[in-house]
């Protein structure tokens, strides 16, 4: 997604120096309509990890949102931002017990599960309280896929959400996430066959779950299109109708790359260009942000960010894309070199589109001395 005319003005006038993220706040609010748009019946919890900035929440909360959090921190940035806490699920599935209580004594009454030591952990500091219990995905499909870390198979699901209301919680229902950057829209239809084949073994046993968390996943353009919001919004009520029939539960979804990933871009400099050997024909570019500044999801090269230059006019060749620090880890694309214009000149700006999302929350405090990513939300 390029940079809007806004956010090139503020670089234009306000020449901020190092990398910087500038948020275009006009597009978040254009995602969140589309999302609205899209799946209609869904309620959106905005996840916060994606972009935590204050501007963002506050929009979003006007506008009407909930939110996912996964910390008493987060729960508390959603609350400053306007959020009551009846808009807020603590959808992390590791919590400690301490916070879990916070956030009780905060107000939030609804929780992610996905074993039964953590619902015993819900049952003690947050009483009455709905539970979700998440299954796992494969992941399939996903430039950033989260499988195995969090859920429990579907078999599991059923223990844990018995468990839940037999020690009086709410079971309220089964969420999933297909994995970030899904593009493969018949990721959620296995995923909503795997909840209703709980909400079915439950329903057997008089439980009766209510709400499918339908979670992230929702791609943001790279240099690659994704379908558009419409397309998923169509997929997922197909998905809903061929395995829950007339009886559709309540749904949420959690979008946090799809709802700021095109909101933003990392302004960024070239520090040196060089060879490792005169007959190379591959270059060296360095960054003034790498892995470590906030670009931490070209981890095994896995998102590839639209990159854009003034002389991209000009002829290009293959490059290795690196990031400032002292770590040979810090290297953004070898496997698969990154055309850049034989022109580039060290001192250029370099546009990094696409990188609202997963930026300025993975930046390191100061690795090397560098400062984190600054952001300037407009
Ligand atoms: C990170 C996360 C999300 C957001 O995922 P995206 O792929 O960025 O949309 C949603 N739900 C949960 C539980 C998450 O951990």
């Amino acid at each position: 997604m390029a940079a809007t005319q806004r956010i090139l003005d503020f670089l234009a006038t306000r020449r901020p120096s190092g990398p910087c993220l500038v948020v275009d706040l006009d597009v978040v609010r254009d995602n969140y309509r589309a999302f609205e748009k899209a799946l209609p019946d869904s309620r959106i919890y905005y996840a916060v990890k994606a972009n935590p900035a204050p501007e963002i929440l506050r929009l979003l909360a006007a506008m009407g949102s909930s939110f996912d959090t996964a910390s008493v921190a987060e729960v508390e940035m959603a609350m400053d931002a306007g959020a009551p806490a009846d808009r807020i699920s603590f959808g992390n599935t590791i919590k400690k017990e301490r916070d879990i209580l916070r956030a009780y004594e905060l107000g939030i009454r609804l929780f992610a599960v996905d074993c039964v030591e953590e619902v015993e952990k819900v049952a003690r500091a947050a009483p009455g309280a709905s539970v979700f219990c998440r299954v796992l995905t494969d992941g399939a499909g996903a430039e950033w896929p989260l499988s195995r870390k969090f859920g429990c198979v579907p078999a599991m699901a059923v223990d844990v959400l018995r468990h839940a209301k037999a020690l009086g919680l709410d079971a309220y229902g089964v969420s999933f996430h297909v994995g970030s950057q899904q593009t493969d829209l018949t990721a959620w239809d296995r995923a909503l066959g795997d909840a209703q084949r709980v909400f079915a073994a439950l329903a057997e046993e008089g439980i009766v779950l209510r709400m499918v968390n339908m979670g992230g996943g929702f791609p943001t353009r790279y240099l690659k299109d994704v379908p558009a919001a419409q397309a998923y919004g169509q997929a997922i009520f197909d998905a809903l109708r061929k395995h829950f029939g007339n009886r559709i539960p309540e749904t949420i979804v959690e979008p946090g790359r799809g709802m700021v990933g095109n909101a933003g871009v990392i302004k960024s400099e070239v520090v040196l260009i060089a060879k490792k050997a005169d007959n190379d024909n591959v270059r060296w570019v360095y960054l003034d942000i790498g892995k470590f500044g906030g670009l931490a999801e070209t981890m095994d090269e896995a998102i590839r960010y639209p990159i854009v230059t003034a002389r991209d006019a000009d002829e290009k060749s293959p490059c290795v894309l690196a990031g400032p620090t002292c770590d040979s880890a810090d290297v953004m694309y070898e496997k698969t070199p990154y055309p850049l214009p034989l022109s580039l000149t060290i001192g250029d700006e370099v546009l990094i589109e696409g990188t609202g999302a997963y930026t300025t929350t993975y930046s390191a405090v100061a690795f090397n001395g560098f400062e984190p990513l600054r952001s300037y939300v407009i």
